[in-house]
């Protein structure tokens, strides 16, 4: 048996807005997220976990941010590739974990519906796919409240 284990870690900034989206889920809140593509910084972390288990670089390998293609993607076409690489090489994704960093939106009402997106998109059952959030304590970046941080662990296994 062949398991790996990979790590995604991503940032985006706050800009003038009205929603973020995480995980897939649209989040009202008073600012956007910045980013190439819909900035989904937590759907990003779980794509580079899947492809740091691979070992196939990260989704700037995959996705190039100076191609114009990828401007204002949903990130869903990054975690499909993803999971269609670990299916191509014969893993099965066992699990994903993510946590999100940051003071607000508040992350605990969406948790289900974030799960749900992931595990849908990931071809795996919801029991598979936890998504966590916390705060910094006031601390950092993420404390001033300036940008989302996420932080993903995926485990892949092949027979
Ligand atoms: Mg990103």
């Amino acid at each position: 048996m062949d398991i790996r284990l990979g790590n995604g870690f991503d940032v985006h900034a706050f800009t003038a807005g009205d929603r973020v989206t995480l995980c897939g889920i649209s989040v009202p809140h008073d600012k956007a997220l910045l980013g190439h593509s819909d900035a989904d910084v937590g759907m990003h972390a779980v794509t580079d976990a899947i492809y740091g288990a691979l070992a196939e670089g990260d989704i700037g390998t995959h996705f190039p941010p100076s191609d114009d293609r990828w401007r204002g993607a949903a990130s869903h076409v990054f975690l499909d590739h993803a999971a269609k690489r670990a299916a191509d090489r014969g893993f099965r994704i066992a699990n994903v974990d993510l946590t999100l960093i940051c003071e607000r939106p508040r992350i605990g009402p969406h948790v289900d519906a974030m799960r749900a997106e992931l595990a849908r998109i990931l071809g795996i059952g919801r029991s598979r796919v936890s998504v966590k959030a916390t705060t910094s304590e006031k601390l950092g970046f993420t404390g001033r409240e300036e940008g989302i941080a996420a932080i993903a662990t995926a485990a892949l296994v092949s027979p």
